[in-house]
């Protein structure tokens, strides 16, 4: 009941260029049973979206949590929406800690862009030392309860769950770990919004997802999806992870 998800988080990464990998991906998984996003920098996102045709939906990678005004720099949701995105990260740890964002700015950026009409993939993950003190779980649920607002729906809100430390290192946490935090995910969901949102919200895994373990990684119970990011910059890489969850 749950349609398949497979993000691609560009980061810092793209130009004009790089749009021809959009097109061979278009071209490869047209008619695909699964979703297809590709988050790209802001300046794309309005050729991204050109380019992915009804194949890939486009997101943004943060928002402002205000509509509008003096913030030099920054978007609004509603421009992303204007610019073509349908979703938006937020809560990303390199945005939680290179712009110190804490749970109560995701929430807040959540609310703007759920208001104007995105969906948003919120971002949760434990670092090294707190996994290594056993606090992963705590971690977790704390910041679920702080991050994500309460008028979510299973249609509008992505979980994705991506360790600290397995982002851009290779690592991955075990299969095991990984199903252990997205059944935890999945049951404080269902605890906190209900069986029916909490049994229809996709929880993606990022951190290291490459095609040599995908397939793995989706077989895990409860893992509807990535959030992939040095390996959705070429198709080469992220058509082997799309068709592994296909
Ligand atoms: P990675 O990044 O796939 O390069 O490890 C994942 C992410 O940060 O979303």
């Amino acid at each position: 009941m749950r349609r398949k998800l497979a993000a691609g988080n560009w980061k810092m990464n793209g130009t004009a260029a790089d749009l021809a990998e959009v097109e061979g991906i278009c071209k490869a998984h047209k008619g695909a049973g699964v979703d297809i996003l590709i988050c790209p920098p802001a300046t794309l996102l309005s050729r991204l979206t050109d380019a992915a045709g009804d194949v890939i939906a486009t997101g943004g990678q943060d928002c402002h949590a205000k509509d509008s005004g003096a913030h030099t720099g920054d978007i609004a949701a509603g421009m992303l929406a204007d610019a073509g995105a349908t979703y938006v990260i937020l809560g990303h740890s390199e945005r939680r800690e290179d712009h110190e964002e804490t749970d109560q700015d995701v929430r807040e950026k959540a609310k703007a862009a759920l208001a104007a009409g995105l969906k948003v993939v919120i971002c949760v993950g434990e670092s090294l030392e707190e996994r290594e003190a056993a606090n992963t779980l705590d971690i977790i649920s704390g910041q679920l309860a702080g991050s994500i607002p309460d008028a979510v729906t299973g249609e509008t809100l992505v979980v994705a769950y991506e360790p600290i430390w397995a982002i851009g290192t290779g690592k991955i946490p075990t299969l095991d770990q990984i199903g252990e935090v997205h059944d935890f995910i999945r049951a404080r969901l269902e605890e906190r919004f209900g069986a029916g949102v909490g049994r229809s919200t996709r929880i993606l895994y990022g951190g290291s997802v490459k095609p040599g373990n995908a397939a793995e990684i989706f077989a895990v119970s409860n893992v509807d999806g990535a959030l992939v990011g040095g390996a959705s910059l070429k198709a080469a890489d992220f058509s082997p992870i799309i068709s592994a969850l296909e």
